[in-house]
């Protein structure tokens, strides 16, 4: 490993205009992260990847690179690029067994995260980092968001994630409450009552969009969103079609295989994929076939009905009637994307959103309502971690100032219930009698 890696970093131009700097969406100063690897200063180079961005491990692996940093070098333009993926891994996860640094002094205001996903991290990181008692709030046990429950562990391996919980949540002392759904028991207005002067909503998409057609609610039919999060729960059988030909369908795809299935088919509308190169190619290689130009008009027990696709002048896509054909199967995955779940929103007075469901945001990530922030999936709409993690470093930053501009918090102060401390010294008074 040692050895390619510095391989790697040799190859690379060390250029003055470098353009994989700028094809990687949080900027990583890739050229002199490189230079101090070649230095023989590892740790330099750990602590600039992780100040710059705290979600390096996890970028390491699943980013897309072949568009970012990696499609972007100039090495790229005559024969493979720098793969600076495989640098950025090995820095910073060796590097990250040396963060064992404690909480950042107190600054006595405290901040509330809800979502502990790519962009709810990074808020709660940065404001951990500036001295905020930051507490993250999400529906599921344990965090990651779409990066545990969504991208399946032979991609991106829980015990990255576990690293990560115990070094910048326990260490940097950030609570985390699990199973608790903002929304419904505990509302935006509560955590404001209860002493958070603000509070960032990285709640991301995760009600599954729906094709519409007869046969959805079967129960030999799951949405990628639901099956991703714990494929073992599902009986899908050996023969599955899986509808959809973007990256979650190559993660839905290559999961059934991995559990069992023995012939999985992926439907595309059109005549491209919209999945990565990667995925595609290792969905191929996996043994995963595809059929294009067909629409699903039919979900029924023993298989899929589709149809020949056409292409409307507006760019509709329709099935071409009379052309549907029954394609046996004994299970169905649909994998046609993600949209915005209601509950949050309709329980917070003054929240906007799109018509689409997306909070309305600015550029640092103020929504409608004075307090709360948004960013990651949840404002942009459906696009990658290291975009919710480049877009929420600056909304932590904008946190950062409006909690600044607020009085300190006050507590209720109860003159005759004595504190803490007293009752802690009277108890040890006692005991020393
Ligand atoms: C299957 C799949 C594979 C992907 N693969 C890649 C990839 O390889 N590379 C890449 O760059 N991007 C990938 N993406 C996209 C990427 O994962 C997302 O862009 C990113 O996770 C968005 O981060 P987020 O923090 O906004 O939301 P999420 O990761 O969705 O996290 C949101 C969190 O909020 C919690 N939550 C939601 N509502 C509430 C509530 N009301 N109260 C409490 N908690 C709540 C959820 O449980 C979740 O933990 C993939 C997406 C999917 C669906």
């Amino acid at each position: 490993m040692a050895l390619h890696v510095m391989e790697e970093a040799n190859r690379c131009l060390g250029c003055k205009n470098p353009r994989c700097q700028q094809g990687c969406p949080i900027h990583t100063n890739i050229p002199e992260v490189i230079r101090l690897l070649k230095a023989g200063r590892l740790n330099d180079a750990g602590w600039m990847l992780f100040e710059n961005n705290p979600l390096t491990t996890v970028c390491a692996l699943v980013c897309n690179h072949e568009n970012q940093c990696e499609g972007h070098c100039v090495r790229g333009i005559k024969e493979a690029p720098v793969h600076f993926s495989v640098i950025e891994s090995y820095i910073s996860s060796t590097y990250a067994n040396q963060m064992v640094k404690g909480p950042a002094p107190s600054n006595g205001r405290k901040a509330a995260v809800i979502g502990a996903g790519p962009a709810g991290l990074t808020i709660a990181i940065i404001l951990a980092r500036y001295g905020y008692k930051v507490t993250i709030f999400d529906s599921r046990d344990k965090i990651g968001g779409v990066l545990r429950y969504g991208i399946p562990d032979f991609r991106l391996p829980d015990s990255v994630l576990d690293d990560m919980a115990y070094r910048h949540l326990e260490l940097k002392g950030i609570q985390f409450r699990p199973n608790t759904y903002i929304g419904t028991a505990i509302t935006i207005d509560d955590l404001f009552r209860d002493g958070y002067q603000s509070v960032f909503v990285g709640a991301g998409l995760w009600k599954p969009r729906k094709l519409n057609i007869r046969g959805e609610s079967l129960g030999h039919v799951t949405y990628a969103i639901n099956y991703l999060a714990s494929p073992g729960a599902f009986r899908l059988g050996e023969r599955i079609y899986v509808i959809g030909t973007g990256n979650s369908a190559m993660d839905c795809a290559r999961t059934a295989i991995r559990h069992g299935a023995r012939f999985v088919t992926c439907v595309n509308l059109t005549d491209t994929l919209t999945a990565s190169q990667y995925e595609s190619s290792y969905a191929k290689l996996e043994g995963v076939q595809f059929i294009y130009n067909k629409c699903t008009v039919e979900i029924r027990e023993d298989g899929v009905v589709l149809a020949d696709s056409q292409v409307s002048p507006e760019g509709k896509i329709s099935p071409v009637p009379g052309t549907e054909k029954l394609y046996p199967c004994t299970g169905v995955i649909v994998a046609v994307s993600q949209g915005a779940e209601s509950n949050l929103v309709r329980t917070t007075k003054e929240l906007d959103t799109s018509r689409s469901g997306l909070l309305t945001v600015d550029e640092d990530g103020h929504t409608s309502r004075p307090g709360v922030f948004a960013a990651g999936d949840a404002a942009s709409g459906a696009r990658t971690m290291v975009e919710a993690v480049a877009n929420s470093k600056r909304v932590a930053e904008a946190m950062h100032q409006y909690m600044q501009s607020l009085p300190m918090p006050v507590t209720t102060d109860y003159p005759d219930i004595p504190t803490a401390e007293s009752i802690e010294a009277s108890a040890q008074a006692e005991q020393s009698i």
